[in-house]
């Protein structure tokens, strides 16, 4: 046995032991006397007895010796704005934005719903809420009203916290209107909504519910806002992502659990040591955001870098596919996150690019999110000089599942391969149908989790235990084991490959997205009948999503430039609604959708004959014509 195969032997064979001794990475106020109960599964609840704080650990217990040392730093290549703030005042600020929310009346407990930019004060908001045990639900700012209302509804957040406008690429997105929408929208409306003003675009304030933040700041700046030490199991946030369903589930976290799965992540799977700087591409909308630009970097002592802009813009707002480059070289970064994604834009720049900046701090790049294809591993491996470090996991696991566990044991990589289970995680392969144990190399199945879950692993589906143990544990067949929905193998040497999802949920440059909120949207439209959405293979963002439409007035949609105009508002009112992210890539125009003689839409069959594939067994469909018209209106 390797030495990371005994690590993680352990870790499934004493999980108590192990994480006993994991749990002494971080501070308790109180520590806990019983590491794990797991005697109602699927539940696990880590650290029984202990008190802790989020916030604590990342900003306070740091001031002792480097609270000169710089905390967060923030570059936007959006606004021209670079700024440090060390860990001392990250203190200061944290506790001035503690102190706002709870003279809004915000309290242990209470929600309060992120809606930002990637601006210092989202990370003081996150940061302010753990303080005080109240639960952040950050949504993703790309998200448009309707997205956000119906995570308003479920999230019934005391105080929003917002901004009046976000950038992309040198336009401004005003926020505030979206978000007055969003609570026009929703049948629960917050009490109060705490605004940070940019000035980049015009803002309206609703007079008793909208306020300032500067303005709060004024009178409650210099407050001494301490720690709430919250029992370990206590609610840390909540994170929505996107199922089958329509209806998003907000994933919920705990906060000793949490704190110690990302101190040991840092410390075995990031190596990043106090210090020295984390680079995370990501938003603070997404989970690797909460894990890996707020919590994860600033519980190990590192700076953390929150970037705001396109990888391919520089401080001076001119052109810069290096910008990334410089800003390691600058800040002398030693462990970087991004997504496939963003490689596969800066790909398309010079790769001389990346020789062009003195990168000798950086120890690894690790890239998440998506499938990490080999041709655009190997250009950014050869272009860096590095490890390149592909890791696997999802909004429900909060840190990686499977990957290199390099401060373990610098195990060799394999091109496809995000790597071999995390210690922690009994990751399987299960038969789809029968539910059986797959053990044998590349044999295909579902990748599943058996209970006990890690610590940081989530808790449950905010107010409905019921829909987890459903939605996650009951999806195969006789057994009580958490489904990842991804299909994949492993080789004979136990490295893991991940083959797509095997439900309705599509990867949009590393963006997760439930088909079915895309057609809720789309059928909302006057003129559609009937919808399918399914996400096709894209070369730049691995995959994108299409539509495929009946319409009501099926006639009339044979003239290409009503066919156009109607594409164009189908389009229009999916940005609208969910955000531009969700926009289909293209919107076609079909007289039926092939079912099951159930009645079940066959969505994998479509997206096998969009992608040139084959469909498969063709007998269950009550209409195969239906499909092989799909297939003429995709092929070019
Ligand atoms: P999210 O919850 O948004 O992080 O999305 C999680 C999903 O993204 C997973 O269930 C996978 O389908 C996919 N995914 C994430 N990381 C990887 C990876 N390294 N390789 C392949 N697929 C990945």
């Amino acid at each position: 046995m390797t030495r990371y195969d005994d690590f993680h032997a352990r870790s499934i064979s004493d999980p108590e032991g192990f994480w006993a001794d994991e749990a002494q990475l971080i501070d308790w106020h109180t520590p806990p006397t019983q590491i794990l109960d797991a005697s109602n599964p699927p539940f696990a609840n880590w650290f029984l007895g202990g008190t802790t704080n989020l916030c604590h650990n990342a900003v306070d217990r740091h001031l002792a010796v480097r609270a000169e040392q710089p905390a967060l730093i923030f570059v936007s290549t959006e606004t021209g704005v670079e700024k440090t703030f060390t860990f001392g005042q990250l203190h200061i600020e944290v506790q001035r934005t503690a102190a706002s929310l709870m003279a809004l009346g915000v309290g242990k407990g209470d929600r309060v719903l992120i809606y930002m930019p990637m601006i210092p004060e989202a990370a003081f908001a996150m940061l302010a809420c753990a303080r005080i045990g109240a639960i952040h639900c950050v949504v993703f700012g790309g998200f448009a009203s309707g997205s956000l209302a119906s995570r308003i509804e479920d999230a019934e957040p005391k105080v929003v916290v917002s901004a009046d406008a976000g950038s992309r690429g040198g336009k401004i997105v005003p926020y505030k209107p979206l978000l007055d929408e969003a609570i026009r929208l929703s049948n629960y409306k917050p009490a109060a909504v705490l605004l940070t003003d940019r000035g980049l675009a015009p803002m309206e304030l609703v007079a008793g519910r909208d306020h300032l933040d500067r303005d709060l700041a004024a009178v409650h700046g210099d407050v001494v806002v301490p720690c709430t030490w919250l029992v370990s199991t206590d609610i840390s946030y909540t994170i929505y992502t996107s199922g089958t369903t329509g209806k998003p589930k907000g994933v919920q976290r705990d906060t000793g659990g949490y704190a110690v799965a990302l101190a040991a992540s840092m410390k075995h799977i990031f190596d990043g040591r106090a210090g020295e700087t984390y680079f995370s591409t990501s938003d603070i909308g997404w989970v690797v955001g909460h894990s890996y630009i707020v919590y994860g970097p600033l519980i190990a002592g590192m700076a953390t870098i929150l970037y705001e802009g396109l990888p391919t813009q520089g401080i001076d707002r001119q052109p810069d596919a290096g910008i990334w480059w410089r800003l390691v070289e600058k800040y002398r970064v030693t462990v970087m996150f991004s997504a496939p994604t963003a490689v596969r834009v800066l790909k398309k720049y010079d790769p001389a690019l990346l020789k062009k900046y003195d990168l000798s701090s950086l120890r690894a790049l690790f890239l998440a999110g998506e499938p990490l294809d080999e041709p655009t591993a190997r250009w950014i491996s050869d272009g860096l000089g590095v490890p390149i470090i592909d890791n696997y996991w999802q909004t429900e696991s909060g840190w990686p599942i499977i990957t290199i566990a390099n401060g373990v044991e610098a195990k060799p990589s394999k091109f496809g391969s995000p790597g071999v289970p995390m210690y922690g995680y009994k990751v399987k392969i299960l038969h789809e149908a029968t539910g059986e144990e797959l053990t044998g190399p590349n044999e295909k199945g579902v990748v599943v989790i058996e209970g006990p879950t890690p610590p940081g692993f989530m808790q449950t589906i905010w107010k409905d235990d019921a829909r987890f143990v459903q939605t996650y544990w009951k999806s195969l067949p006789g057994k009580l084991v958490y489904s990842t929905f991804d299909w994949g193998v492993r080789d004979a040497e136990g490295y893991f490959y991940i083959l797509g999802r095997t439900d309705d949920v599509i990867n949009v440059a590393g963006h997760r997205l439930g088909t079915r909120e895309i057609e809720e949207s789309i059928s909302g439209h006057a003129n559609v009948a009937e919808v399918a959405v399914v996400g096709v293979a894209d070369a730049l963002k691995g995959q994108v999503a299409m539509a495929f439409v009946v319409p009501k007035a099926g006639d009339a949609v044979t003239d290409s430039d009503v066919a156009l105009k109607l594409e164009g508002e189908i389009m229009k009112r999916v940005a609208d609604e969910l955000g531009a992210l969700a926009r289909p890539a293209r919107v076609r125009f079909v007289t039926g959708l092939p079912k099951t003689r159930s009645g079940k839409l066959l969505r994998r069959a479509i997206q096998a004959v969009c992608e040139g594939r084959d469909p498969g067994d063709l007998t269950t469909i009550d209409d195969p014509v239906t499909l092989q018209k799909i297939g003429q209106l995709v092929v070019p």
